[in-house]
């Protein structure tokens, strides 16, 4: 037996943080588009003579896709499920160079930490 025991429940690794967060950076790119194609196709009902509840209907659909990118754009701790922060550390060391990258090293709410 080693003396490191493992928790109740998986602690996430710093890797599990990372994919998080290329997850939501990828949603975070397609929301614009989300957005846009609410509002085109919105644009596109009152042209087609669909009248403001055609558009509105339409608009409604795209935004609830547009919510939908909203919501997994948001980084969320692999643990909790509570929101991310990132926090930028200034360099300390006078040192600016890769680890200057916004890293999120603990979760704010169940305090567990990425390694
Ligand atoms: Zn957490």
């Amino acid at each position: 037996m080693r003396e490191r025991h493992t928790p109740s429940a998986r602690t996430p690794t710093a890797k599990d943080v990372e994919r998080e967060l290329a997850r939501a950076r990828s949603a975070r790119r397609l929301l614009p588009w989300a957005v846009l194609t609410a509002a085109g196709g919105g644009a596109l009902a009152v042209a087609a003579g669909g009248g403001a509840r055609g558009a509105v209907a339409l608009a409604a659909v795209g935004l609830v896709f547009a919510l939908f990118v909203w919501t997994t754009s948001i980084a969320r701790c692999p643990a909790c499920g509570a929101r991310l922060r990132q926090t930028r550390r200034p360099g300390s060391r006078g040192v600016a160079g890769p680890a200057e990258v916004l890293r999120i090293e603990s979760c704010a709410r169940c305090r567990a930490r990425f390694e």
